[in-house]
């Protein structure tokens, strides 16, 4: 554990405040009263009354002060970066979410979607729910309506560009980290001027992983961005943007399935590897930058079973 989190009473946190006078930043993240940096320990206070200790000296620091909040371990664990909002569940929130990403055949698309407080009753009417747990059949009747009612920012990228750009040397956490952005960018500018309370991307990388990945990016999205697995059941917006990201990907699925002239299967397994060989038998191998992620075992495998 790379850091301890407490929980002490207000009148506490300014006795901190003084203690750390000489320490404290002056920037501090969304909900935070403090944060102060020392040798070996940043530590960041929360209007919540949690107090977090970061870096080697994270314990000795806190003891100082009380002892762990055993209960807030799950939420920082979760979470890289900042802890999230205690009311994350109930606010205005960008979710960011990505579908594709361990498909052999089909495009990798992001969707960011923003969920207003006031839509969470309608979108959960709807059966906006972790994709994972619906039928693609249940994810397009979803998405028919969801699409009217959320705004939303859809990024498809193809293979074509996914090839090439993995060739280049880009990583496919990069690839992701840059179209998180991007959507998250575009999103932004078309809800303006409004904004949301806060951003949830459905964790794939740290934070800090995240952020370095995007090293270059004319524009980061940075600001009240919070990061958390399982990010569906932390907030709604997850869900409906993995629910939208999951529709475009199963129209762009089925077009390369006509494409093909036969159904390809999804996933990475056994039957993959046979649809890749008969593809390229008919078309030879330099379609498969067209209809998959080249890079993927897959091709090797289908090579050896011609
Ligand atoms: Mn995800």
């Amino acid at each position: 554990m790379s850091n301890t989190v407490i929980k002490v009473s207000e009148g506490i946190i300014r006795e901190m405040e003084k203690h750390y006078s000489n320490s404290l930043l002056e920037k501090t993240p969304p909900g935070a009263i403090f944060t102060a940096k020392m040798k070996g320990c940043k530590i960041t206070a929360y209007r919540s009354g949690k107090v977090m200790f970061q870096g080697n000296l994270h314990s000795e620091e806190a003891k100082k002060w009380g002892k762990p909040d055993t209960n807030n371990k799950t939420t920082i664990r979760k979470s890289s970066g900042l802890p999230l909002p205690d009311k994350i569940s109930s606010m205005s929130i960008i979710g960011s979410d990505e579908v594709g990403t361990g498909d052999y055949f089909g495009p990798i698309t992001v969707v960011s979607a923003y969920v207003k407080k006031e839509q969470i009753p309608l979108l959960q009417e709807l059966g906006v729910k972790d994709s994972k747990d619906l039928s693609d059949q249940q994810i397009v009747k979803i998405a028919k309506d969801l699409l009217h009612v959320v705004s939303y920012s859809l990024l498809t990228l193809h293979n074509e560009k996914y090839n090439q750009l993995q060739e280049s040397g880009m990583t496919q956490g990069k690839i992701k980290a840059i179209l998180h952005n991007q959507a998250l960018n575009h999103l932004l500018k078309k809800i303006a001027p409004e904004t949301p309370e806060a951003i949830l991307i459905d964790q794939f990388v740290e934070a800090d992983t995240y952020y370095r990945h995007l090293k270059g990016q004319k524009e980061i999205c940075q600001r009240n961005v919070y990061f958390s697995t399982k990010g569906e059941s932390v907030h709604i917006s997850v869900a409906a943007a993995s629910i939208i990201a999951r529709y475009a990907f199963i129209k762009a699925f089925d077009q390369l399935s006509v494409e093909a002239g036969y159904t390809l299967p999804k996933g990475a397994g056994h039957q993959v590897d046979q649809a890749a060989a008969k593809l390229i038998k008919q078309k030879g191998q330099s379609a498969l930058y067209h209809f998959a992620k080249v890079h993927f075992a897959n091709t090797g495998k289908a090579m050896r079973l011609l």
